[in-house]
């Protein structure tokens, strides 16, 4: 099939086959939990659909085809009227009922696209496809890799879990336009709800490579059908994570480079990402489509989301966020950026500044608490139920009960490693801001104990100045304003 020009100048070709797993209570055609059930007891959370005993129906879960109408939302894509399932037949034992229920030709999203930017490039991401599946369940090799285990354990806790599968046209030119996909398409799914990025394996890829002539790429950057078609491609599988697609693919990249110019072809090939190791393996020839024997499930009805569509709202996505922080809050790119990078900051952002100036809202939200949160590797959800306590620790700032310096050093550290709440540890740690009287005290003691400073200071010295604000703060174990405290002193040296 391959009529490769063995070339030194070669372009990439990448395509994605992304699995997502959606956010839903219950599994996507039966009853059973989506909870983690990791600490549980394998094949708890199964039923006979789910375990593909005979006799069983599937019934589609409404809340899994409300979230792929979302994504498909998101992504501009075409939402046919009418939407079927289709059985994709093959055996191995996490299927239990050795087909998967999948869509075939009536996907319920297609034709969508994503814009992307990467070193400040923009570019749109044809998106094929995107389709709702079910997934299949766990094996476990007990003893090692599969080739090392002594035996293999199944737990269906996981089979019948949703799942949508977007397809990109083969638009990628390089690894890190991947990655930056690969982001974009997180953020755009968890501002819609519908996915838990922190979730163990809830994103997946499958990434298609090839080499091309570098000649055959357009100004544009496209490459006509009939050169991706007549290339041979590999199909890279096991990418859990978009640091590991960048791996993988520059991975990937440089071995077709090498087979290339040692005069060899590329396979067509299905090949493993083995994230320890670094490299990927060949696994089998790639199966054809053919030999999936695709035919339409009898126990499940065309779904019709003809009007349904229509009443299924989506949020403010990500871009429109960023633009609107900009212009709303007068916020710069780099912080309009960070506020928006998940749905949960940016709302709490914004209810931070309906409250307070917005620059001090950005500075505390996107500088200091997501600064302490990514230091301790949390994120905003794992603190979710405390966001009262951070808005009061910026109200606190705001009406001077305490410094800037002890508030972002101290009592926002001590919050997140402690638990407390802002109060308790300005009790504490006796942080509260100097009372007036004792700032005043502080500086006449200063200006008492110090006599030769004072006379530095009527010479000219303006060092002095600093030497003697430094006493106030330290008799004030640093709750005084500084600035305050200076201009206190030249008040009393002065007058
Ligand atoms: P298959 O039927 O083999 O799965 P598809 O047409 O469904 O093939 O394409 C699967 C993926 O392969 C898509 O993401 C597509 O963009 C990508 N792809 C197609 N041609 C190429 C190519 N020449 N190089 C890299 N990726 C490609
Ligand atoms: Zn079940
Ligand atoms: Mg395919």
């Amino acid at each position: 099939m391959s009529t490769q020009a063995v070339s030194e100048e070669t372009a990439v070709v990448i395509g994605l086959e992304v699995h997502v797993q959606l956010e839903t209570d219950t599994k996507i055609f039966c009853g059973c939990s989506t909870e983690p059930a990791d600490d549980e007891a394998p094949n708890t959370r199964t039923c006979p659909t789910c375990l593909g005993l005979p006799g069983a129906l599937p019934v589609i879960n409404e809340a899994a085809v409300e979230a792929a109408v979302k994504v498909g939302k998101a992504i501009d894509a075409d939402i046919p009227e009418t939407t079927t399932f289709h059985r994709k037949n093959y055996y191995y034992p996490d299927l239990p009922k050795n087909f998967q229920l999948t869509q075939y030709d009536a996907p319920i999203c297609a034709d969508g696209e994503l814009e992307v930017a990467v070193d400040g490039e923009r570019r749109t991401i044809g998106i094929t496809r995107a389709h709702i599946e079910e997934d299949p369940g766990s094996l476990q090799h007990v003893g090692g890799s599969i080739e090392s285990a002594t035996h293999t354990l199944v737990n269906y806790n996981r089979a019948g879990t949703p799942l949508m599968e977007i397809v990109t046209e083969p638009d990628f030119r390089s690894p890190a336009e991947t990655r930056a996909f690969l982001a974009k398409l997180e953020e755009v799914l968890e501002y819609l709800g519908v996915f838990d990025p922190s979730r163990d394996g809830s994103l997946r890829v499958d990434a298609n490579v090839s080499l091309v002539d570098a000649d055959a790429v357009a100004a544009d950057g496209s490459v006509p059908s009939s050169v991706l078609e007549s290339t041979n491609r590999a199909e890279v599988k096991n990418i859990s994570s978009h640091k590991g697609a960048a791996k993988a693919l520059a991975y990937e990249v440089t071995r077709q480079r090498n087979v290339l110019r040692r005069g060899r072809e590329i396979d067509q090939e299905t090949r493993h990402w083995d994230e320890g190791r670094g490299v990927t393996v060949s696994m089998r020839s790639k199966e054809a489509e053919k030999d999936y024997r695709y035919f339409r499930e009898a126990d499940l009805p065309a779904l019709e989301v003809a009007d349904w569509r229509e009443s299924i709202a989506i949020p403010e996505l990500p871009d429109a966020r960023r633009e609107r922080f900009r212009e709303a809050y007068g916020l710069d790119r780099e912080s309009a950026s960070k506020l928006t990078s998940s749905k949960a900051v940016a709302d709490f952002f914004e209810d931070v500044a309906a409250e307070f100036d917005p620059e001090l809202a950005a500075t505390w939200v996107a500088d200091n608490l997501l600064g302490e949160l990514n230091y301790r590797e949390l994120r905003i959800t794992d603190v979710e139920g405390r966001l009262d306590e951070f808005t009061r620790l910026i109200a606190l700032v705001d009406a001077g009960e305490v410094t800037v310096k002890n508030a972002e050093e101290v009592v926002l550290r001590e919050m997140l490693d402690a638990g407390d709440d802002p109060d308790a540890v300005i009790e504490r740690e006796g942080l509260g801001k100097a009372g007036a009287g004792e700032v005043e005290s502080a500086v006449d003691a200063a200006i008492d104990e110090n006599p030769e400073a004072v006379t530095d200071y009527h010479d000219g010295d303006e060092g002095a100045i600093n030497f003697l604000v430094g006493q106030v703060m330290q008799a004030t174990g640093g709750s005084a304003d500084p600035g305050q405290v200076n201009g206190l002193l030249r008040e009393r040296l002065d007058g």
